[in-house]
């Protein structure tokens, strides 16, 4: 079960998807329920920065209609491993701070990934990382620890609160992919907002370890530096808000 804020800001994020998809090479259809399991998963490793794992279906391709649907004119087949096949499987693989989140545990190291495969082994296809209370913009490291990926690099950014020993930190250039941002500034909740120091941030949703979500920011990423779109697809593979998005653009 997905939560309905959830869904709700990954349908606008798809949206952003739609309206921005000429300025991408390619496009990773990214399963709801799999996301939720991130965030949760972030938040749960804190103060720690997460390095995620996720493998994809070969028997499972994405829905060709909405491949269709978001394609560029822009678009580079075959630009990384796994494109247009659906990802099934997230494994938390390490965690740490910024720097050593990349580099694998040496138990992880030994006869089931070759060190040919490089700093992070290979097995998966594609890498996820957390950037707790920061934006989902790569820093030095991240661009070299994606030169090892076969797939594509994402980077989960979360604010919330409490923030424990992690101020946000936005100090940071880049271009940045908010879910929901029209969900910024609703009155609805100013009861739970009151509860807070930061009075003027909005709340979006709760986690399960009770922290109280301000922004989510997701991007992807090839190691040549190429942008790659991410829409958030339900268990039927299609994408939140897709009645929405089909009716208003076809
Ligand atoms: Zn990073």
């Amino acid at each position: 079960m997905v939560e309905p804020w959830l869904e709700d800001i990954m349908a606008s994020y798809n949206q952003d998807s739609f309206d921005a998809r000429n300025s991408y090479a390619a496009q990773l259809h990214m399963p709801g329920e799999i996301f939720q399991n991130l965030v949760w998963w972030a938040l749960k490793s804190l103060p720690d920065e997460i390095l995620v794992g996720l493998d994809i279906d070969f028997n499972q391709q994405q829905n060709s209609e909405v491949d269709e649907f978001f394609a560029s004119t822009q678009q580079v087949e075959g630009l990384f491993q796994g494109q247009g096949y659906l990802i099934n499987e997230a494994h938390i693989v390490n965690r740490g701070d910024s720097y050593s989140v990349h580099h694998l545990p040496e138990d992880w190291t030994d006869d089931i990934f070759a060190p040919s495969r490089g700093a992070r082994a290979g097995r998966f296809t594609h890498w996820l990382h957390t950037h707790p209370n920061a934006p989902a913009i790569p820093s030095g490291a991240d661009a070299d620890a994606s030169q090892e990926t076969p797939g594509v690099d994402l980077i989960l950014g979360l604010r919330f609160s409490p923030s424990g020993p992690l101020p946000w930190f936005d100090d940071v250039e880049g271009k940045r992919r908010i879910l929901g941002k029209e969900a910024v500034s609703s009155d609805n909740h100013a009861s739970k907002k009151s509860l807070f120091r930061n009075k003027n941030l909005p709340v979006i949703g709760i986690a399960p370890s009770g922290h109280v979500i301000h922004e989510v920011q997701l991007i992807a990423f090839h190691k040549s530096g190429l942008g790659v779109n991410v829409i958030f697809t339900d268990d039927d593979k299609l994408p939140y808000g897709w009645n929405q998005l089909s009716s208003n653009n076809s």
